[in-house]
């Protein structure tokens, strides 16, 4: 802001005063020799004042812009350009490279640190050592180089003229030894070190945004080989399955700007056929890549931490949903809603306490309520265990999901609140034709049952597959054969059919 607050704009104030008084003083000399003084003095007066206003407004007017301006391309808290400004300078570096043959380097610098410092120290702790982390950044950029704030603890630094991928590690060098510097924070000292992605570009395909996603790319492998150093954007690396580059910066603007949906899946009775729930299944509604689904983009998620606001959103929206369906189609039990819950949630210390309050807010029954989790967290994560029991108090289901995919301990199910699993796709898909999953299915069945624990096969695809489970006994299922994960305007279509009524499942509805 100081930018704009300048004493330029002080001088060129005291200019069109000035311009004003000479324009006044213009007018009485004409006023006094046409008309009397009086006239003359009330002229010059009416004038100077329509003057000093129409200034002051245009001021006024020049100063908002300027205010607006700013925030809009530079970052408020350390004065750097944000990440608008940053694109574009990526954008006019590019085009220089290409024409001169030349090369530039996006670096993406993230702070490992951050997150313990704000928390322990508090957030204007935070605020110091992010505004001395982007002194120090500017510093140790050679001059010419951009240094921007992307969010958070993120920033970006872009480095024209580089001849070849060594000046660019040269720089993440110093980079790196600049943030070690200790910062003072009051009588305490702190210092942080930060892990940097770097991707070089300079080709006529290049984009800013390509760069920074391939430098973004980079940052989170830094990350994982152990924090505290670079590493330079590998192509073969870090993509997922399906050749998409999906990358935190993505997810995070996803989750702000409300490009996740929720999907719904029907969970049905199988004695009778009737919905008895549904499952809430995240989708991505990417702007390039179209819906994403969550096995892209859920292990990214959490691995990032970005799992938190994730899954808080997706059960506050299917909380809201499910409620609003139950009032619409009042059943007799009501409609139930089964959410996905990470391992990682757990770690959240207060997960527990965010979803009796999003029930509270939603205005949705405990009881109507089912969280899923899947078998490995429920074995291994001991930490786990108080907070599944406090849910279990208040009346919310819990399910082992994905059943038999992880490291059964049996006698777990002794010590765990469960009252219900699902048993795993993989298995059902081979029911009555693999000799293997069909005996896993029945001893799966018949251990459920012996342990009173509700049981739900996943992945139910045919006629043979159903038949064969109700023979088990298995009481609940879901699958392509009833329907799709569906968007919510297709569920409400099919809650509002009469088939939650009906006694026979209805032919497969494709989403
Ligand atoms: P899940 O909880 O086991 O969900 C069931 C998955 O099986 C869903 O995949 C569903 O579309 C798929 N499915 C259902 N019926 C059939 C069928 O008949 N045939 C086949 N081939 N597949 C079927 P989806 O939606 O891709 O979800 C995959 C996994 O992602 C979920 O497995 C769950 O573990 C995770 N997930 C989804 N949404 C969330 C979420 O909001 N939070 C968390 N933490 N994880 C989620
Ligand atoms: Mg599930
Ligand atoms: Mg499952």
């Amino acid at each position: 802001m100081r930018k704009f607050r300048s004493g330029g704009q002080r001088v060129q104030v005291w200019i069109s005063l000035g311009g004003a008084l000479l324009v006044a003083l213009a007018a009485f000399y004409i006023a006094s020799g046409l008309a009397g003084r009086q006239t003359a003095l009330a002229v010059v007066l009416i004038t100077g004042l329509s003057l000093a206003m129409s200034w002051s407004l245009l001021r006024m007017r020049r100063q908002r812009k300027e205010h607006l301006l700013y925030h809009t391309l530079y970052d408020p808290l350390t004065g750097l350009p944000n990440r608008t400004l940053f694109v574009e300078r990526v954008e006019q570096a590019l085009l220089r490279a290409v024409r001169e043959s030349g090369s530039i380097a996006v670096l993406v610098v993230d702070l490992d640190n951050f997150e313990e410092i704000d928390h322990s120290l508090g957030h204007d702790a935070g605020d110091e050592v992010l505004k001395a982390a982007a002194e120090q950044l500017v510093a140790s950029a050679r001059p010419g180089g951009t240094v921007a704030r992307l969010f958070g603890d993120e920033f970006a630094v872009l480095l024209e003229d580089v001849p070849e991928k060594d000046a660019a590690v040269s720089a993440a060098d110093r980079i790196g030894e600049a943030l070690g510097s200790p910062i003072g924070l009051g009588e305490v000292e702190v210092s942080v070190s930060a892990s940097v992605g770097i991707s070089v570009g300079g080709s006529e395909g290049d984009s800013p945004e390509g760069l920074l996603r391939e430098a973004d790319v980079a940052m989170h492998e830094a990350k994982r080989k152990g924090k505290a150093r670079h590493k330079v954007f590998d192509p073969g690396g870090g993509t997922t399955t399906s050749g998409r580059l999906l990358v935190e910066s993505e997810l995070r603007r996803a989750i702000k700007e409300g490009e996740l949906l929720v999907y719904y899946q029907p969970l049905i009775v199988l004695e009778t056929g009737k919905i008895r729930g549904v499952e809430a299944l995240v989708r991505w509604q990417h702007p390039t890549y179209g819906l994403v689904p969550p096995a892209e983009f859920v292990p990214l998620a959490e691995q990032t931490g970005l799992i938190a606001p994730m899954g808080r959103w997706v059960l506050e929206e299917a909380c809201r949903q499910v409620r609003l369906w139950q009032r619409e189609h009042p059943s007799d039990p009501p409609l139930e809603l089964s959410v996905n819950v990470s391992a990682c949630q757990f770690r959240q210390p207060n997960l527990v306490e965010e979803i009796f309050r999003t029930l509270k807010s939603t205005g949705l029954d405990p009881g109507h309520l089912r969280l899923e989790i899947t078998e490995s967290v429920m074995v291994h994560d001991v930490s786990a265990a108080a907070a599944l029991r406090k849910l279990k108090g208040s009346g919310i289901g819990l399910s082992m999901d994905d059943f038999g995919t992880g490291y059964s301990n049996l006698s777990y199910f002794k010590h765990l609140p469960i009252d219900a699993l699902k048993i795993d796709r993989s298995y059902v898909s081979g029911l009555g034709s693999d000799a293997e999953d069909t005996a896993i299915v029945h001893a799966t069945v018949a251990f459920a049952r012996a342990l009173n624990l509700e049981v739900t096969a996943e992945g139910i695809e045919n006629d043979e597959q159903l038949t064969r489970l109700k023979e088990l006994g298995c009481e609940l299922g879901q699958g392509y054969h009833f329907a799709r994960p569906l968007p919510v305007d297709e569920a409400a279509k099919l809650l509002s059919t009469r088939w939650r009524d009906d006694s026979r499942p209805s032919p497969m509805i494709q989403s």
